[in-house]
């Protein structure tokens, strides 16, 4: 079976690093967490990187620090990993969501406008597996409307468009190092931005809200959280970090030769190279014509050995959200997207050979009995 990716990491590169913080006795954030840190900080153009334990909590944590919550609304990419609806709901605050761009998995500026109302606090753009979004236009309607812009760049380390790094734009940035992205601290996350203040109560949020007092032990000047990531994660982050132009580069060559094998086959599309800018090909999703039965086209491939999945999902059209007066099918391309996307897989060092197999089940799976 090829799988949909695989980590890009190995134990031996990381066994002396690993061996050293755990004979140091100290396992939880220290030495190699802040320089973990610094790593990512000085790669996305910023002066904070503030590391969690997930993409999840990175976005949590950046809302709670910039004080949303009940009665607030914050705009959020519509197609995309249910956790960054699911972080503005933790806080009391409603998603609002927003439709992507026809043909495309990015969030429509349009669309964003058109939901706009006295109580929208932010906005939480997604860069779609990786793709750049284009934060630029986005910053724009931002400034318009007083929103912070929180880039979701789970998929994104490494990304850039019109000379700004994914997560890089004024406001935060989020990352995730779950082993489904590009480099992966098992579970794991970060926060990046420029902004001193917001970065200070999110490093005092991150860790219980307990900051050191007059008297000995903390002070508790907040009800914080435990976000920490521990020095174990960021031995596998550091090892990954040190090479990620070498990841990058790979997945972008891969992406690029199923570009050319697919190059001209009927029935799919592949949006991410309309965009333009440097993705990070976290995932390589293409989107199928209506005609063709994406599920069908799964199974079928999974017994030939080869794992595909959806893109994401319509976050819209999942009951978790139904309360907020969403039907499935309201935003009507991301509702497509779910239904139509399909996930190849993109594996570090992917031989010629199994792209090939790919390509050549996948072609033969369209023109056999995988229309509606
Ligand atoms: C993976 C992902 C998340 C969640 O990341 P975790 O680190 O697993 O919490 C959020 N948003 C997007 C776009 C993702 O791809």
């Amino acid at each position: 079976m090829i799988p949909i990716i695989r980590p890009d990491l190995t134990f031996d590169e990381v066994a002396d690093e690993l061996k050293a913080v755990i004979d140091s006795g100290w396992l939880t954030t220290g030495p190699k967490v802040v320089e973990f840190e610094m790593m990512i900080a000085e790669r996305v153009g910023v002066r904070h990187a503030i590391a969690t334990t997930s993409a999840t909590t990175a976005l949590h944590l950046v809302l709670a620090a910039a004080g949303i919550g009940a009665g607030d609304e914050v705009l959020v990419s519509d197609f995309s990993f249910p956790a960054s609806a699911n972080a503005i709901v933790q806080t009391g605050a409603v998603p609002v969501f927003v439709d992507c761009r026809p043909g495309a998995f990015d969030l429509d500026p349009e669309d964003a406008s058109a939901k706009v109302t006295a109580r929208t606090k932010a906005i939480m753009p997604v860069h779609p597996f990786g793709m750049p979004a284009d934060i630029k236009a986005l910053v724009a309607l931002g400034e318009k409307h007083g929103l912070l812009v929180v880039e979701d760049a789970a998929c994104a380390i490494g990304g850039a468009r019109d000379g700004i790094a994914c997560g890089g734009g004024p406001g935060a940035g989020c990352f995730s190092f779950h082993p489904r992205k590009l480099i992966t601290t098992g579970e794991g996350g970060a926060v990046t931005t420029d902004d001193d203040t917001l970065a200070a109560r999110m490093r005092l949020l991150r860790s219980h809200g307990g900051q050191t007092g007059p008297a000995v032990g903390l002070e508790f000047v907040e009800n914080g959280y435990n976000y920490r990531m521990s020095e174990v994660q960021a031995v596998l982050g550091l090892a990954q970090m040190r090479r990620l132009d070498a990841i990058l580069a790979d997945r972008r060559a891969t992406a690029a030769r199923y570009r050319e094998r697919l190059a001209g086959v009927n029935g799919i599309a592949m949006p991410q190279f309309d965009i333009p800018g440097e993705g990070t090909f976290q995932s390589f999703v293409i989107l199928l014509d209506d005609g063709i039965d994406r599920d069908g086209l799964v199974k079928h491939l999974r017994a030939d050995g080869v794992e595909t999945t959806l893109g994401t999902y319509a976050q819209h059209a999942h009951p978790a959200f139904a309360r907020f007066g969403y039907q499935p099918g309201d935003l009507p391309h991301s509702w497509r997207a779910q239904r139509q996307s399909l996930t190849l897989p993109l594996l570090p060092r992917m031989a010629e050979e199994q792209i090939e197999i790919v390509t050549h089940v996948l072609v033969g799976a369209l023109n056999a009995d995988c229309h509606r």
